[in-house]
């Protein structure tokens, strides 16, 4: 009689589980591939999670004086924004502010004709 017979997989040759140097990199890569797809993302979610342009409870004299002004957001100056506007009051970080002026919903990044520099 031979020896004990093993196994039938004895015959497999084991390859070692883990490469630590290949599956560092290969982590690595990976995190950083899927945080860079994560931030845009994000930033797509928070910036369309604002939307200040409800004005179905304004009165319809102050619907037309808001389109009057030209209110639009998001600005198409950079540099003149609701929230560096004089007439401008925040509100809290995820909600629309108000106006002086203007009536309705104000977003931080709106803009209007009758923009001024916040002294
Ligand atoms: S005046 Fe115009 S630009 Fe200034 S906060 Fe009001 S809506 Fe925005």
């Amino acid at each position: 009689m031979r020896g004990r017979a093993g196994p039938k997989w004895s015959g497999v040759k084991r390859l070692p589980l883990i490469q630590p140097q290949t599956s560092r990199r290969a982590f690595l890569t990976s995190t950083a591939v899927g945080a860079l797809a994560i931030v845009p993302l994000a930033a797509l979610a928070c910036s369309k999670k604002l939307v200040c342009t409800d004005v179905s409870k304004l009165k319809a004299d102050e619907q037309q004086a808001r389109s009057a002004v030209g209110y639009k957001e998001p600005t198409p100056e950079p540099a003149k924004r609701c929230d560096n506007c004089a007439a401008y009051t925040p509100a809290a970080a995820d909600q629309c502010g108000a106006c002086s002026d203007v009536k309705g919903p104000i977003h931080p990044a709106g803009f209007c004709n009758i923009w001024r520099q916040k002294g």
